[in-house]
């Protein structure tokens, strides 16, 4: 058992309880990700059959390195375990269990996409006002609805949920909710949500299937627990009720997806689901220097709701966090890329041991040039996924069709692409002959001349195209398949004669895909190998997944949320401004502030020996130049932990309107584009702090010139109320202040940050 001795005493306890209900609640980096892994280890050695395991974690790439570790212990036993994301696990479940619900085993997943896609069809045949339904609020009121287990039906039925959408004016929102699920029913088809809404239903109305899955899957664990939503929450209790051996973990302070319908009460109810329940507690954080553990503590103590816990670090208490000051956005790109490209030659690190995070995509931009322009190799983790792009998506189009010709948003997407002259009108008389007929536009095309009013002959040939396809892959392994349908639909050839830079590149990536399906009709460890089999799990891929370069040497960019669950050895956390982090949207309600202190709990708790976090005082918004107040999370931070560089100097004010910093990045989705922003404006944004006061200011409040702070003045501070001030240290304007506040006790604040009034 000497895998064990890698655990501390708390650690072993629970991996060593392998019968019934577990829950380890502990903070950031105590290894509640190793507990699981080596949980699995341990089951394995102790003859538990690898089939009967299942571990379900946030991501693919989180499920990926488990399952190496796991085989680095017990060797290649590990392949057997069902171990992936929620959406990739119960997706496989369903292929086999399709028919049953009335879909078809080779059934479509339709991305966020093609899920909007069918929303705004629908959207122009009920002639509704867009900006009352824009596509984004009806996707994502569906999709609440779906993560609730709410179906169409239940949705228009219940007298809440209809009083809510007709007071907000969106009365229509239950009929687009039954047209949106009809028409991804019709289509062989389902949503991201639908994998997980679906699977309950079958769970709920086959007791045998449920039954089946219940005694393949004795152990199961998850982790992020913090982040189920209520439908995975029941999958995972219906799935456990027999043998009650499922082992969760997770971390409160970490949950970042309530916006999606993560639910916190998902722990709380844990509890109360299994009073046998064995709770096991971490509280050594492995990770981080005692430096970063005591700031992230420091945060997450701001916040109301929590479950309290003691987390500490007996690494070396390490350097203070750095706190770098820009005046643009460009040129925090540029202390950043000079932070590491100078530490780098100190200390022989790799690039690899940095991480740059952001809260928002767009802030990428600033990195990303600052980095090139000093020749550092970096990755973008999370950005457009290989299979987003348009002619990827095009070519898988037509695989999609291949298998499921009642795949309307396939159909649309190429039916006149490359063009064989069917124009929108006669793909709307489609759609409309269909609806009338109850048949799928597939079987109307069929049929063209007898439902479709001047039918191009084209029609027909599509048709006989896509049949073709249909029984030419049966012979063929995937990536026969693959090439005959690239060349044979056009695709490759339209392609092929778009010399432009953007056509050679988009031709390129086919090749790319081509090589991709290659390899894996290649595999040995897999025995089905069509390319039926290849498509099924691509719409559920992101670029993280397909990753060819994932042992080159490069910095790490990545959004806050991508961050989850990783480590670095050096972490930049940027963009700490005022309406950006925490964003402009949180500040309408303490939990949504809540959820952004959280996602900062995150950022800083991914770092192992250097935190260095950074702001800019203006950055270009919208096209247009504003300027930034540092975060409040700064001020949130005990002073005593950090070390400020104030050193850069603010460059004179014409440079900001010159052409690199004046043009702004759009991202549509497809690609970059650029645009000059409007007249820069340096009118300051004022930011009046809405948040839900534990203190209220008193009327009038306004914060004043601290700079002549003297020991024993009584200030009042905007949030902690009022207090004395009991020591000064530090240079100007570096001043630190520590105040004994009367309802908090006593704190040490930043004077230029701390929003004081002399009383
Ligand atoms: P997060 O909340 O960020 O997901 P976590 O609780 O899952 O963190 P892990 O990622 O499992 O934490 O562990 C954090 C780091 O500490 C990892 O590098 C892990 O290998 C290491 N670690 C955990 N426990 C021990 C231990 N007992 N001895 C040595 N290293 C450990
Ligand atoms: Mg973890």
């Amino acid at each position: 058992m000497d895998y064990l001795q890698g655990l501390n005493p708390e650690q072993k306890a629970a991996v060593q309880q392998i019968k019934g209900p577990v829950m380890i609640i502990a903070g950031a980096g105590s290894g509640k990700t190793r507990v699981i892994t080596y949980r699995v280890a341990h089951l394995l050695r102790s003859g538990v059959d690898s089939f009967n395991i299942l571990v379900l974690t946030f991501t693919n790439k989180a499920a990926k390195e488990m399952r190496e570790r796991i085989n680095h212990i017990v060797g290649p036993e590990a392949k057997n375990i069902w171990m992936g994301t929620f959406h990739s696990v119960f997706s496989k479940i369903l292929r086999v269990e399709a028919d049953k619900l009335g879909y078809p085993n080779n059934f479509t997943i339709y991305d966020t996409d093609d899920s909007k896609s069918v929303i705004r069809a629908i959207l122009k045949e009920m002639q509704l006002d867009d900006k009352l339904y824009s596509q984004n609020f009806v996707y994502n009121r569906i999709s609440a609805a779906k993560n609730n287990l709410v179906g169409w039906q239940e949705y228009q039925n219940n007298e809440q949920i209809q009083a809510d959408d007709f007071s907000s004016g969106r009365g229509q929102m239950g009929k687009i909710y039954e047209m949106y699920a009809q028409r991804c029913y019709r289509a062989g088809a389902m949503d991201f949500d639908d994998l997980l809404f679906k699977t309950n239903e079958l769970l709920k109305r086959y007791p045998e299937v449920l039954n089946k899955y219940q005694h393949k899957f004795k152990y199961l664990m998850v982790d992020e627990y913090q982040d189920t939503n209520f439908s995975q929450y029941l999958i995972v209790k219906r799935l456990a009720a027999v043998n009650e051996n499922i082992c969760v973990v997770g971390d409160d302070a970490q949950s970042i997806y309530a916006f999606r319908g993560a639910n916190i009460q998902n722990i709380l109810n844990f509890e109360k689901d299994y009073p046998d329940l064995k709770v096991f507690k971490l509280e050594q954080n492995y990770r981080s220097t005692q430096n970063i553990v005591n700031v992230a503590n420091s945060i997450i103590a701001n916040n109301k709701d929590q479950l309290k816990k003691n987390v500490f670090s007996e690494k070396e208490s390490g350097d203070k966090i750095k706190v770098m000051r820009a005046f643009s956005d460009n040129e925090e790109g540029k202390l950043v890329a000079d932070a590491i490209m100078q530490q780098r030659s100190t200390t022989g690190e790799k690039w690899n041991d940095y991480a740059i995070l952001y809260r928002t995509n767009a802030q990428s931009r600033s990195m990303e040039e600052a980095l090139r322009k000093n020749g550092i190799p970096y990755k973008i983790y999370g950005g457009l996924s290989f299979y987003q792009r348009k002619e990827i998506k095009d070519l898988i189009a037509y695989f999609r069709l291949t298998f499921n010709p009642n795949d309307e948003e396939a159909l649309k997407r190429v039916i006149n692409y490359p063009k064989r002259g069917i124009g929108d009108t006669t793909v709307d008389r489609i759609i409309v002959a269909a609806d009338k007929n109850n048949l799928t536009p597939f079987e109307v095309i069929l049929q063209a001349p007898r439902y479709v009013e001047k039918a191009p002959a084209s029609l027909n040939a599509f048709a006989a195209m896509i049949q073709s396809f249909q029984v030419i892959t049966k012979n063929l392994s995937a990536y026969e398949a693959a090439l005959h349908i690239a060349q044979h639909s056009g695709l490759l050839k339209d392609l092929y004669e778009d010399k432009s830079v953007e056509g050679l590149n988009r031709y390129e990536n086919i090749q790319e895909l081509l090589n991709g399906i290659k390899e894996f009709s290649e595999r040995e460890d897999i025995e089905e190998k069509g390319l039926d089999i290849f498509m099924q799990d691509v719409a559920l891929l992101t670029n993280d997944d397909n990753d060819k370069n994932k042992d080159a040497d490069t910095v790490s960019l990545m959004t806050i949320h991508s961050s989850k669950g990783l480590e670095f050895a050096n972490v930049h956390v940027v963009g700490l401004e005022e309406n950006l982090f925490p964003s402009q949207m949180s500040l309408n309600a303490r939990s949504d502030l809540e959820e952004e202190r959280r996602l900062f709990y995150v950022a800083v708790t991914r770092a192992e020996r250097k935190l260095t976090i950074s702001y800019a005082t203006s950055r270009f918004k919208f096209g247009t130049l504003i300027n930034c107040e540092p975060s409040r999370f700064l001020d949130e931070i005990d002073a005593k932990y950090l070390e400020l560089d104030f050193t850069a100097k603010p460059a004179p004010s014409s440079s900001f309107g010159n052409e690199r910093t004046a043009w702004t990045r759009k991202t549509d989705g497809q690609q970059d584009t650029y645009s000059k922003p409007k007249a820069a404006t340096s009118a300051p944004v004022k930011t009046t702090s809405i948040l839900a006061k534990a203190h209220v200011p008193s009327p009038g409040f306004k914060p004043s010139d601290t700079s002549n702070l003297q020991v024993g003045m009584e200030v009042e501070h905007e949030r902690f109320g009022f207090g004395k001030v009991i020591n000064l240290e530090g240079n100007k304007p570096d001043i630190k202040a520590t105040i004994f506040f009367k309802e908090i006790g006593q704190k040490q604040l930043l004077l230029k940050f701390a929003k004081l009034s002399i009383v």
